[in-house]
């Protein structure tokens, strides 16, 4: 199963409990990023257009534990950054199993067959393996040929040493429904446990802007992918309401508190996808958010958005508040014909604020490294518009060079 059992009778048995001590918002996945550092600079990653003295950060082994502990959600994915990088990922992952959460330790692949010894295989781990679909595809959206290859190889080498291991496919505009049938049969092949699947969220400080999709494609290339898939035998992680939402056959409004975010700024509002400013602690992000001033139709970050770390939970409490609905939508798959749920109308969104600055020179203002932070090495402090000016695509590759060199 994409899911192992265990994790839905606990997932379930935890959303029912807090329906039924009506707590009305609830973490359901932690997104933890221990670090912003990658060693790629893929083009619609908008995650690590930072300074050095900020891709230097680390999230410790304790402030780690201690976000799982605060938050108390009963799956943890880290991400980043690339997770592999942390030098003491391993403690934080025994930590994080030892609590009886389930991990989703997400990582481009490439240092996986040189750390793989570190770990062990356990029911409550899982591989989250970055593949935006085949070679040609992959090694495109990841701007380095050679990535698909090396990461398929490690992929069979993780099977083959018995550890869980799912495909993490994000899908951009011009992606053809066809060739990601295939791409989805060969990982089915490879043994996978199941495919992640999402369209990419319009990062404001990715390097290319051309490619996301909007709602309306979106739903079209999801609703051809999902009918060339009918009787293949696809396994996707995420629950079957979530996948019906893809193909434009549910008005869902996010839940950006389920997949709450922390990382070396501190608790990420709102979400995952959008930092538009950090609590000094969970309890503080769920109270003092004004969580009514995001999501699609508030505002103008969002309009585009289908992302599953906004959606996947508004899904999954729909599944428990219509369990029929929810067994309906696994038994018949995700619908690929008749008109589209009413979308949510823009009209009244608020528009884009941009806080990328400030949160860069406050974060610098915080830190030891201000001589250490400007692309080629300059010594004068850094000021955030040094990295405003476009999306710093040249900074990022020299950013992710130095990584792959240093790991
Ligand atoms: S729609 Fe929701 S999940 Fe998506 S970026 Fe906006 S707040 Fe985040």
């Amino acid at each position: 199963m994409a899911v192992p059992i265990q994790q839905m009778i606990r997932v379930g048995a935890y959303v029912i409990k807090q329906h039924l001590m009506g707590v009305k918002r609830y973490p359901l996945v932690l997104m933890l990023e221990p670090l912003f550092r990658c060693n790629l600079a893929c083009a619609g990653c908008g995650k690590i257009d930072y300074p050095d003295a900020i891709l230097n950060k680390r999230l410790s082994v304790a402030e780690c534990l201690a976000a799982v502990d605060e938050c108390g959600a009963p799956v943890v994915a880290i991400a980043g950054g690339e997770p592999l990088l942390h030098k003491e990922l391993p403690q934080i992952v025994d930590g994080i199993i030892a609590r009886k959460k389930f991990v989703y330790l997400c990582t481009n692949a490439l240092l996986l067959d040189k750390r793989i010894g570190q770990f062990r295989p356990h029911p409550r781990f899982s591989w989250d393996v970055h593949l935006d679909g085949d070679r040609e595809m992959h090694d495109h959206a990841v701007c380095q040929d050679g990535v698909y290859d090396r990461a398929v190889a490690v992929i069979r080498k993780a099977k083959a040493c018995g550890f869980r291991l799912s495909i993490n496919c994000t899908l951009f505009d011009g992606a053809q429904p066809e060739r990601v049938a295939r791409f989805f049969d060969d990982v089915m092949a490879m043994g996978v446990d199941g495919v992640m699947l999402s369209p990419g969220y319009a990062y404001e400080r990715a390097p290319d802007q051309q490619h996301f999709l909007n709602r309306r494609k979106a739903k079209g290339l999801f609703r051809d992918i999902f009918r060339l898939g009918q009787g293949r035998g696809w396994r996707f992680t995420q629950s079957p309401l979530f996948m019906d939402f893809l193909a434009g056959n549910q008005s869902y409004r996010c839940t950006p508190w389920g997949k709450p975010t922390r990382n070396v700024f501190g608790w990420q509002r709102p979400c995952y996808l959008l930092g538009e400013g950090y609590a000094g602690t969970f309890k503080e992000l769920m109270e003092e958010t004004d969580w009514d001033r995001y999501g699609t139709g508030h505002y103008e970050k969002c309009a585009d958005c289908m992302v599953h770390s906004g959606y996947e939970a508004t899904a999954v409490m729909d599944s428990v508040r219509h369990p029929l609905k929810a067994i309906s939508a696994a038994v018949r798959g995700p619908r690929t014909e008749g008109p589209i749920a009413p979308e949510i109308p823009l009209d009244r969104q608020r528009p884009a604020e941009y806080a990328f600055s400030r949160q860069v020179e406050d974060a610098l203002a915080r830190s030891d490294g201000l001589r250490s932070g400007l692309p080629g090495g300059s010594v004068r402090p850094p000021r955030a518009t040094d990295y405003l000016s476009s999306p710093g695509a040249e900074h990022l590759q020299q950013s992710a060079n130095m990584a792959e060199r240093n790991s």
